[in-house]
C-alpha cells in the first residue's frame, strides 16, 4: 500500500483531525452516540427524542440524564479526549468510527518516531474535480499549524503571513489562524488565494504547493469527503 493510502498521525494530530472532523461534519447523532461510552466510560449514553429529536446525555457514574445537544456532546468529547488522550489502540477505534476507515495504532516512519494511529485512507484513486467547494465552505479558521507558519516563515512567503493570525508566547507562535484580513481581526469572506480557473466550473489554489496541511489533507478519507458535501471521485 503506497503512502498516499496510508496517513500517520501522532495522538495529538490524531485528536485535532478528530475535533476538525467534528467541526466539518453536518448531522452525526449516531456517530456520536456510539463514541460517547467509549470516551466517557462504561454506563455513559445519549438518547434522543424520536418525536421532539431533543437529546439527552448521560455521563458514567451519574443518574440523572441531562439535556443536550450534538455540538455539546462534541465538546464533551473532545474535551475529555484533550484531558484524558486515549492510548493508540483505543484511539485508533474511536478514529475508524470518525473517519470511517481501517485505522490502527502504531509507530510512525522515522526510527525515533512518536506512537499514534495509521489511517487506511482509500484515497489513492481519488480525484477531485475542483469544483472549489471544500475551499468556499468548510470552516479551516483553526486549521492551521504552527509547522505551517513556520515553513512559510521559511520559505520568506510575507504575502500568505500577512493573512495568519497568531498566538504568541515568549516571542513564540504557538497557534495560528487562517485567513484574517490583513490589519484586522476580521476573517476572510473565502480563502484568498481561491481563483477562478479557466476552465468553467472549476477553482484553482494559487498557493497549490504551499497550501496548509489542513488542505493537503482534505478529504481524509471516503466518509470524510461524503459527509462534507465533496464532490470528487
Ligand atoms: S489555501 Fe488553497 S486549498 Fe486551502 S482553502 Fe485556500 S484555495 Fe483552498
Ligand atoms: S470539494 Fe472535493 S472535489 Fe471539490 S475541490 Fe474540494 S476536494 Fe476537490
Amino acid at each position: 500500500m503506497s503512502e498516499k493510502e496510508r496517513l500517520f498521525l501522532t495522538i495529538d494530530q490524531a485528536l485535532d483531525s478528530v475535533r476538525i472532523a467534528f467541526a466539518q461534519y453536518t448531522s452525526q447523532f449516531n456517530l456520536l452516540a456510539v463514541i460517547w461510552p467509549m470516551v466517557l466510560g462504561d454506563g455513559a449514553y445519549v438518547l434522543r427524542d424520536a418525536h421532539s429529536r431533543s437529546i439527552w446525555a448521560k455521563m458514567s457514574g451519574n443518574t440523572k440524564l441531562i439535556p443536550s445537544s450534538e455540538d455539546n456532546l462534541k465538546q464533551r468529547i473532545l474535551d475529555r479526549l484533550d484531558r484524558y488522550p486515549p492510548d493508540p489502540q483505543h484511539l485508533a477505534r474511536i478514529c475508524t468510527l470518525v473517519f470511517g476507515a481501517h485505522v490502527k495504532a502504531g509507530s510512525g516512519p522515522e526510527p525515533d518516531a512518536l506512537p499514534g494511529i495509521w489511517i487506511d485512507t482509500d484515497m489513492a484513486r481519488f480525484v477531485c474535480n475542483q469544483c472549489g467547494r471544500c475551499c468556499r465552505t468548510l470552516n479551516y479558521h483553526d486549521g492551521c499549524s504552527v509547522a505551517d507558519y513556520q515553513r512559510w516563515q521559511d520559505l520568506g512567503r510575507t504575502d500568505i503571513l500577512e493573512w495568519v493570525g497568531t498566538i504568541k508566547q515568549n516571542d513564540q507562535v504557538t497557534a495560528c489562524r487562517i485567513w484574517i484580513k490583513p490589519g484586522t481581526n476580521d476573517f476572510a469572506e473565502t480563502c484568498p488565494w481561491l481563483a477562478r480557473s479557466p476552465d468553467p466550473n472549476r477553482y484553482v489554489c494559487t498557493i497549490h504547493d504551499v497550501r496548509p496541511a489542513i488542505c493537503r489533507q482534505y478529504p481524509g478519507s471516503r466518509k470524510h469527503a461524503r459527509l462534507t458535501g465533496c464532490r470528487g471521485v
